[in-house]
């Protein structure tokens, strides 16, 4: 692993933990050139089924594209960025549970709706109203009195 700063290969590790549930292991690194501290984490690779989107074409997964949704619903909430990557792992749990080769965009977007539900309602709601593109806002304000049960 090559330092950041300065390039070289000479990196040392000084402490290793497991973050998200025991998904990935967080470690900092000393470099012994330079002496600059950096982070690095460590997730196994796993191959996750392709994407039918709408139109019918297929895309990667896309874990980027699935954290900046959450990250939009989620702006200016109190929701700390480590519950969110909690989140995004159930979510990529369910989908590799399918066992399916290829899964919907909906079903993520439905995952991304269950999880959302239980961390932060508001945001819930704002992926929601984006998500589902609510036809009129009587059906968005039935949304919201649900909410409540
Ligand atoms: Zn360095």
């Amino acid at each position: 692993m090559h330092c950041p700063f300065c390039g070289t290969q000479d990196t040392k590790v000084i402490d290793s933990r497991l973050v998200a549930d025991g998904a990935s292991v967080r470690r900092r690194r000393e470099c012994n050139h330079c002496k600059e501290r950096f982070t690095t984490f460590e997730t196994a690779e796993l191959i996750m089924p392709r994407v039918i989107k709408t139109d019918g074409s297929r895309e990667p997964f896309n874990e980027d594209k699935l954290r900046n949704g959450l990250l939009r619903a989620l702006e200016k909430r109190p929701v700390s960025l480590e519950l969110m990557e909690q989140a995004i792992n159930k979510i990529k749990s369910s989908i590799r549970a399918t066992g399916e080769r290829e899964i919907t965009s909906n079903f993520i977007g439905g995952l991304v709706m269950e999880n959302l539900k239980q961390i932060d309602k508001v945001a819930y709601v704002r992926f929601a109203s984006v998500y589902r593109s609510f036809e009129d806002i009587r059906e968005f304000g039935e949304e919201i009195a649900r909410l409540n049960d």
